[in-house]
């Protein structure tokens, strides 16, 4: 039995009447595409992101405005990590009968909450039913003038590696979720209901400083792997140095597991990025002005693809494995 209780169209037109205007949406929800015009000279970044229930989420893990938070940051957290300005998200959502009007009403609470955040409005999207689970697919949409645009290809030896916030607690909580613990509450947020660093990204990006970053959705070694792989450059990770937070380090497990978890645990949207050392003056003000940590890990190195930890000066092994990885065994 359906228990929406609304077809379709209600349904957008409810969600229509929610959606706030803005200077680049010339038409948002209600016709067969939305019309956009873009800031003179400025150009257009655009990213996809799916939220599959039982591959990115469980319904008895999160509540649906966590879920609508959630959705919404992950894909603005890609338009952060290359200095864009958010201005557009589209959102295709697949609902199945046993989802209530309640769940999907908190849903959208949460997914408008963030785009308000952050200034971007919801443009237009796609509503249908599914036979599986709730299936989500979000498309972002940023500018940004060209010398704002940060790409992962300009990482050189000798440049610092820096991430904002800290390290491990969404890989934390979701540990304990799959273990049948309740995290602490404080963890527990970061993964249900991340934040994406875009006021950060696009300071940095706007200043210039970066000459590569990236957001860490899959953990800290995966994610720097791609600017490796795209700089051609190596890395050395100082590991006493990985930010964590105090929540994290109240749980009490030892330092490898929780410098392990910072290295390689996900869904942290935090951003990574590299920068050359006459940078740090002007990464110090923004981390300031911005009002999050902004903390030197390492240094880019130059043997391709190398990537070397030390822990007060010693060098140490990598971990086994670097981060999730869909279509791998266990994935
Ligand atoms: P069409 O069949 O022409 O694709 P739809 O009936 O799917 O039109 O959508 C009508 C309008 O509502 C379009 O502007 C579309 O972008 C918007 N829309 C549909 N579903 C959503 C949604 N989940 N979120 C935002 N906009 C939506
Ligand atoms: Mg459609």
């Amino acid at each position: 039995m359906n228990r929406l209780g609304q077809g379709e169209f209600e349904i957008i037109e409810q969600l229509k009447a929610r959606c706030e205007s803005s200077p680049v949406v010339r038409l948002g929800i209600g016709d067969d595409c939305a019309i956009l015009q873009l800031p003179p000279g400025e150009l257009l970044l655009t990213t996809t992101d799916m939220l599959i229930e039982s591959i990115h989420f469980r319904r008895d893990w999160t509540d649906f405005l966590s879920l609508g938070r959630k959705s919404a940051a992950v894909n603005l957290s890609d338009l952060a990590a290359m200095g864009a300005l958010p201005r557009a998200l589209f959102l295709a959502v697949a609902i199945p009968a046993d989802l209530t009007a309640a769940d999907l009403d908190l849903f959208f609470t949460g997914f408008l909450e963030v785009c308000h955040a952050s200034k971007a409005v919801l443009a237009g999207g796609d509503t249908c039913s599914s036979k599986g689970g709730v299936s989500i697919c979000v498309t972002a949409l940023g500018t940004a003038p060209e010398t704002a645009v940060v790409r992962r290809t300009g990482a050189h030896p000798g440049d610092g590696i820096y991430v904002t916030g800290t390290l491990g607690d969404s890989a934390l909580a979701l540990q304990w979720l799959m273990t049948g613990r309740t995290p602490p509450p404080e963890l527990l947020k970061r993964h249900l209901e991340p934040t994406a660093r875009v006021e950060v990204g696009r300071r940095l990006g706007t200043a210039g400083v970066p000459t590569a970053m990236i957001d860490i959705s899959d953990g800290l070694l995966a994610d720097l792997g791609h600017i490796l792989t795209a700089s051609r450059v190596g890395a050395c990770i100082e590991i006493d140095r990985l930010p964590l937070s105090p929540a994290l380090r109240a749980v009490g497990d030892d330092d490898h597991l929780l410098y392990d978890r910072a290295l390689t645990g996900g869904e942290d949207y935090e951003l990574l990025f590299t920068a050359p050392p006459e940078a740090q003056g002007e990464i110090d003000r923004i981390a300031t002005d911005v009002d999050l940590p902004i903390t030197r890990v390492g240094t880019i190195s130059e043997t391709c693809g190398e990537v070397t930890l030390t822990h007060a000066g010693s060098l140490c092994p990598l971990p086994q494995h670097k981060g999730y990885k869909h279509f791998s065994a266990g994935a």
